[in-house]
């Protein structure tokens, strides 16, 4: 039987427009449990929305409806977004739902039946908006300590949670379990909050202030809670008690949270499930916060980065990538467009793009698309399958840490040996020589191969990217059945696959592009739309002394990315060009090539070398196309 996986997102507040942090835990919840259904676990991956409470009421008062109206259209906010998000959870749990209040009162009875809660009056200053009583010495300034709105005096009657004599037991737990709290440094602050007494939690509201809430079975004056109703989604969803003990999902694995809601978790969530006799989760994961540019979220900062409007400015999973490499797991962070861009233009278009299109481009040109037979293996070869086997067993063990920057930087050292692998076997050199071609075949078959390992990996991360790689290779068999086995020995993609070379699977975002998106991020405008073309006349175009040309010899100008120095022919002269083509075309691949050469063209210097007129090539994103013939011609022939 396969072992079972349970990773819990926070059920988030049903008032809360979806923002970048939501995304943030989601994002990394989903990328943990694709992972794990990668290596074969039954997961069940929860999210939801807690959708009780004041403010709930509030809003719904103020919004002319019902609360159950006004939830019923907020919650889809979630729902949607998540979808365009690519998450896969496998349920979606809404604290109005009946499954979930039947066994929020069946706790509560049971809790109430063997002496956990109790009856007392209380006195105290009570924060309406946060929902919660603090003491007089908790005040600052007469204020609010958390949200530093006014408080009120209220004496009431109101039923309590004995969670004060579990206080002991909770540091033992957390002491004897250095992984139960994540980060470290959030497990030493819950330690710190248990050295004062740990008090009883009052866990009702009076009706007659607050109705929107879940009936207390044994006292219908009162309603439960919030915090007592919200945390209980995680096992309400699997059924009663007894549903959740025979589920083998609890305890949970990971309970992933933003370091605001710490206390609720560690502190009123263990111990409510100690007294409900379940063990606590495996892990409380909690992670940081975003700024934006440096500075604190804000509400006009936080439109900046809606989740939304980054899947329409840059993709799924260009976001999904970004916000799990930028910054370790648990600590915060700082979202900026410039630093996305970097990294789509480094990590993910000049490293894994360009691996995957050189691959595909040399199957193609060398072996019809077809992945070749395999022929003896020499040392090259050997480093390339060892470095592979050492990131597969290094992002297992990572991902029992969260640690998702840290797994896609080991990853991208197999990006990487896998880059250098191309570059130092020499594939075009090898394509020259009858004898160099049975190397040529196993050079191309480890490279198709490496290109399928990473497709899996970062499949979690990038599902569509996976997804991507995996048609480009021409592999039937979707990511989650080849699975983490097929990772386990080399050689899994078979010798005769057809390939199907696409476009360029992350496109560069080039300097001029990028200053127009930065520029109508900041100003919040849309990219300026372009003004039509000029007209001109036939002398306009007959000014254009354009000629075929052969290219002769093809090399990268050092220093330069882009830059390849050309000598082509043009019958009755030879001429040194540069060309922008390096991102998409290997030098080797031009050598004989006929192209169109504006040949009246000022001759410029671009890195120190002369340019002797311009190769004619289409682009459309980052691919880059020369211009040609379907029939030879005479060279320096013109062309109209
Ligand atoms: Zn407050």
């Amino acid at each position: 039987m396969s072992k079972k996986f349970y990773i819990t997102t926070p059920i988030y507040y049903v008032n809360d427009v979806p923002h970048i942090g939501h995304a943030y835990t989601t994002i990394a919840a989903d990328v943990a449990a694709r992972y794990k259904r990668l290596g074969g676990h039954d997961v069940f991956f929860l999210t939801g929305t807690d959708e009780h409470g004041q403010k709930v009421q509030q809003a719904a008062i103020e919004a002319g409806k019902s609360p159950q109206d006004h939830v019923d259209s907020l919650y889809i906010r979630f729902k949607e977004l998540w979808q365009k998000l690519n998450i896969s959870h496998t349920d979606f749990i809404r604290t109005t739902e009946p499954r979930h209040k039947k066994v929020v009162q069946e706790i509560l009875q049971d809790l109430h039946d063997r002496g956990e809660i109790y009856k007392d009056s209380y006195e105290g200053w009570y924060c309406m908006p946060d929902e919660r009583f603090w003491t007089e010495k908790d005040l600052v300034d007469g204020n609010c300590p958390e949200c530093g709105r006014k408080v009120e005096k209220i004496k009431e009657y109101n039923y309590f949670f004995k969670m004060g004599q579990h206080q002991d037991w909770l540091i033992e737990q957390i002491q004897s379990n250095e992984k139960f709290i994540l980060p470290a440094s959030r497990r030493n602050e819950v330690l710190g909050f248990l050295q004062k007494p740990l008090e009883d939690l009052c866990i009702s509201r009076p009706k007659e202030r607050l109705s929107w809430g879940i009936p207390l079975p044994f006292d219908d004056d009162y309603v439960t809670y919030v915090w007592f109703d919200a945390l209980i989604n995680y096992i309400s969803v699997h059924g009663s008690l007894a549903d959740v003990r025979a589920s083998g999902y609890w305890p949970a694995c990971h309970h992933l949270i933003g370091k605001d809601i710490l206390t609720t978790h560690a502190v009123y969530w263990s111990t409510m499930l100690k007294a409900m006799d379940l063990a606590v989760p495996d892990n409380i994961f909690a992670h940081g916060w975003w700024t934006v540019n440096g500075q604190k979220m804000s509400k006009s900062l936080r439109n900046v980065v809606e989740p939304n409007l980054l899947i329409e400015q840059f993709g799924v999973d260009v976001i999904r990538y970004f916000l799990l490499r930028e910054v370790p797991f648990g600590l915060d962070g700082d979202f900026s467009h410039k630093a996305l861009i970097g990294r789509i233009n480094s990590d993910l278009a000049n490293n894994l793009g360009n691996l995957v299109n050189r691959t595909l481009n040399m199957l193609g040109k060398y072996f019809k698309g077809i992945v070749p037979q395999p022929d003896a293996a020499g040392d090259e070869d050997a480093l390339l399958k060892k470095k592979c086997s050492e990131v597969v067993g290094e992002v297992d063990k990572l991902f029992d840490e969260l640690a998702f920057s840290k797994i896609l930087m080991k990853i991208w050292e197999l990006l990487d040996t896998s880059n250098q692998y191309i570059n130092n076997t020499a594939p075009w050199n090898l394509a020259k020589s009858e004898e160099g071609k049975k190397r040529l075949a196993t050079v191309m078959y480890n490279s198709a191969e490496a290109v399928r390992v990473i497709g899996i990996l970062i499949s979690p991360f990038m599902p569509e990217t996976g997804d991507k790689i995996m048609a480009q290779l021409g592999i039937d068999t979707p990511v989650n059945q080849q699975g983490l086995d097929s990772l386990k020995q080399w050689g899994w993609i078979k010798a005769e696959t057809q390939t199907h070379q696409g476009a360029q699977i992350f496109p560069r975002i080039d300097d001029p592009a990028a200053a127009k998106l930065l520029a109508s991020i900041e100003t919040g405008s849309e990219p300026e739309k372009t003004e039509p073309p000029e007209q001109i006349t036939i002398e306009d175009v007959m000014k254009l002394d354009l000629r075929t040309a052969k290219i002769l010899e093809a090399e990268k100008v050092k220093k330069s990315k882009k830059l390849i120095k050309l000598k082509v022919d043009l019958g009755n002269e030879q001429r040194q060009v540069l060309a922008g083509i390096a991102e998409t075309y290997e030098p080797e691949q031009l050598i004989g090539r006929t192209v169109i050469l504006v040949a009246n063209l000022k001759p410029a210097k671009l890195m120190g070398l002369e340019s002797q007129g311009m190769i004619l090539a289409g682009s459309s994103g980052k691919k880059i196309v020369l211009a040609g013939f379907d029939e030879a011609l005479d060279l320096g022939a013109r062309v109209k």
